[in-house]
């Protein structure tokens, strides 16, 4: 880990990129492993070890109005993964009135939580389509429960990281009342931090009152340890700050743990 930065000195921009992407812990990995191979054909190798990298497997996880959505659109863009948020699916359940749809329109109105098996269903049939597989994926609002949690286990479903945000009850309750959500595309905007871009219609969803959050975040926080006990990959918390700080710190402490990992398994065949 020689390349491992210490110093908080501002980088220069496109060093800035380099780090945030971890990419000296790349090019380490790929160098110790040519150095111990000397393959016959290094570029054929090179494309070989590209292509051995894992898929991101990612949970995001965070009380209601946490930042969640945001981060999760900078993952995509960094990490080309699939965004699966339990929530967008079942809203998008309701909204084309399937059964699904009917059986869980009531639970979400008040902030209660979906019944496990119907959520479960959803999740695995999301996961099994070819984008999922081939870029990887990133859930978010899942597992909620130790239930699903213990579910997604046993189903061989394993994220390689939780990436765990941490806002007070207060920040979520402020947060919460100026939420607005293009119904649309499902983009989160806020009415005065965060406008949406003039033509984009937003609404407030029906389970923002003051009532309904706060009943979420209460019901976030009770089953948050119990679903973190079920991991036995490492859970990262993430303090909220700005977007941008919580966007890299979850970055680079992916990263980090992807090129490590490789670096680790020098022995593994490609
Ligand atoms: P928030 O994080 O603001 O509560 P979400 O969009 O993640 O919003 O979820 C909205 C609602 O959808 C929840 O209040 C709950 O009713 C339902 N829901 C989403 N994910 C799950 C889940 N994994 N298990 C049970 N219910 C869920």
């Amino acid at each position: 880990m020689s390349r491992m930065r210490h110093s908080t000195k501002p980088l220069p921009k496109d060093d800035e990129y380099l780090h945030v992407h971890q990419m000296p812990y790349f090019l380490e990995a790929l160098q110790d492993r040519l150095r111990t191979e000397k393959p016959d054909d290094p570029l054929e190798f090179v494309d070989r070890f590209v292509k051995s990298v894992p898929k991101p497997k990612l949970v995001i996880k965070g009380p209601p109005a946490s930042g969640k959505g945001t981060q999760c659109e900078k993952l995509v863009r960094h990490l080309g993964v699939v965004h699966i948020s339990t929530g967008d699916l079942l809203r998008t359940e309701v909204k084309n009135g399937t059964s699904v749809g009917k059986q869980v329109a009531a639970f979400m109105k008040d902030g209660s939580l979906v019944p496990d098996e119907l959520v479960i269903a959803i999740v695995k049939k999301r996961l099994s389509e070819p984008d999922a597989r081939q870029h990887g994926w990133l859930l978010d609002g899942f597992p909620r429960t130790a239930v699903q949690a213990r579910m997604m286990r046993d189903e061989g479903i394993v994220p390689q990281a939780v990436m765990k945000l941490e806002v007070s009850r207060e920040e979520v309750v402020s947060r919460i009342a100026g939420r607005r959500v293009d119904p649309a595309t499902n983009k989160v905007y806020h009415a005065t931090h965060r406008p949406p871009p003039p033509g984009v219609k937003v609404i407030q969803r029906p389970d923002d009152t003051a009532e309904a959050i706060v009943k979420r975040y209460d019901t976030y926080m009770q089953n948050a340890n119990e679903v973190l006990k079920e991991y036995s990959c490492p859970i990262y918390a993430i303090e909220g700050g700005t977007e941008d700080v919580a966007a890299a710190q979850i970055l680079s402490k992916y990263q980090k743990l992807r090129w490590t990992k490789l670096l680790n398994s020098k022995r593994s065949k490609l």
